[in-house]
């Protein structure tokens, strides 16, 4: 059976409250499933973090290929439907958690980890940040997120699209888009199109800039960004919580 047509049976059978609230469009399209897992690479050495598993679709496709998956669910009436569609597994460990209240580096103890996810389009930027800026464990992110999102992510200068988002992914990450995926191939349907994109993580060493003072860099690019109309000289010495005055800028 597809699982396209085993989720159409889950939602059914539990008749299952789909949530907009926590951004639930579940994936139901074999060949993107299996396009993920190939992209992010899973073998049988590896630990994965799914983030948000919803009914198992890509939960399961990924713990055929991997060592361990942790797999952190925030909504608690899904937890028993994945107990029992995962039941055949023992390499699962399942959280009910917010995933931004999540110590990731603690829950992998010593172990290198890849995160594989389809994000709730929600929280994706403060999801990303968050893995990018506090978890050190992490070697690799796979993740579908809206179209728009994954262009602003691996976008270089000059485009329309590149902004602090790009700069900042960019700082701790190599990207690579890997594919466009329909809205057709989520239920309920999603208002836009969506990608894969995969963010190789550098080892802080071998990142392309290495910033004397990293927080005033970010400073300057969250203020250079917020004010896209003004000139950069402008932009910058009217952030007020980076007190540069314009004649420090040269
Ligand atoms: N992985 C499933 C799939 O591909 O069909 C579901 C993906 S759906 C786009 C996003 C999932 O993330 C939902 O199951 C949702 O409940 C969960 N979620 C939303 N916010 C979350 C959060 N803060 N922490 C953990 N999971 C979350």
């Amino acid at each position: 059976m597809s699982t396209g047509s085993i989720t159409i049976d889950i939602l059914k059978k539990y008749d299952f409250p789909v949530q907009k609230k926590y951004g639930q469009n579940f994936l139901v399209d074999d060949n993107i499933l299996r396009g993920i897992v190939e992209a992010a690479g899973i073998g049988k050495e590896d630990t994965v973090l799914e983030i948000g598993p919803g009914l198992g679709a890509l939960t399961a496709a990924i713990l055929k290929k991997a060592k361990r998956v942790i797999a952190v669910e925030i909504d608690k009436m899904l937890i028993p439907i994945l107990k029992e569609t995962l039941a055949d597994y023992d390499n699962l460990t399942l959280i009910n958690e917010d995933i931004l209240k999540v110590d990731i580096d603690q829950l992998a103890g010593s172990e290198k980890i890849k995160v594989v996810a389809n994000l709730p389009y929600y929280i994706t930027t403060p999801i990303i940040m968050e893995l990018l800026e506090k978890q050190s464990r992490i070697q690799s992110i796979t993740v579908m997120v809206q179209k728009e999102v994954a262009e602003r992510m691996e976008e270089g200068p000059g485009s329309k699209s590149y902004g602090a988002l790009s700069l900042a992914v960019q700082y701790y990450a190599s990207p690579r888009y890997i594919m466009t995926v329909s809205r057709n191939s989520f239920i309920p349907k999603p208002e836009v199109d969506s990608a894969v994109i995969r963010l190789d993580i550098y080892d802080p060493e071998e990142r392309p800039v290495k910033p004397k003072e990293p927080d005033m860099m970010f400073g300057i690019i969250r203020a250079s960004f917020n004010q896209r109309r003004k000139t950069m000289v402008n932009a910058v010495s009217n952030a007020r919580e980076l007190n540069i005055g314009k004649d420090r800028i040269l």
